[in-house]
């Protein structure tokens, strides 16, 4: 049975994070619609779950879904960076202090608990005081 499985799926595209958000994205909506009732959303829902969650998986034409994967990580990379750097700062926080450079605007990282010290922007090169 798993080698029937597996000679089926073998040049198949298969799951991905955009078959997956979008089908996350299609149950939140079923969701809500629940309380909406709007039987146009259905439609647009089969048509999601029919897309992301059988055809894409099952196609065999891999290069037009990595294209759509890559639209779908450009689209979505500020989102995922704002996520990486919050995740980033939120480890840091017990150990630096975050400011912004008042001269070009820039994120700085110094030690905790150093006192009054003197930070130069590596950017920029401004000196500004600042309790850390
Ligand atoms: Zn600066």
């Amino acid at each position: 049975m798993n080698q029937r499985i597996y000679q089926f799926m073998k040049d198949r595209y298969g799951f991905d994070e955009l078959s997956r958000t979008m089908i996350i994205i299609g149950v939140l909506i079923s969701i809500a619609n629940i309380y909406f009732k709007n039987p146009y959303v259905n439609f647009v829902l089969i048509l999601i779950f029919f897309y992301f969650g059988f055809y894409r998986p099952l196609s065999k034409n891999k290069t037009q879904r990595i294209i759509e994967r890559r639209k779908y990580r450009d689209i979505t990379k500020p989102l995922r960076e704002f996520f990486q750097k919050s995740k980033i700062r939120a480890q840091g926080m017990q150990h630096y202090k975050y400011f912004h450079c008042p001269s070009c605007r820039k994120e700085l990282k110094v030690p905790k608990g150093k006192g009054k010290i003197k930070i130069t922007c590596p950017y920029c090169k401004h000196n500004f005081i600042k309790k850390t």
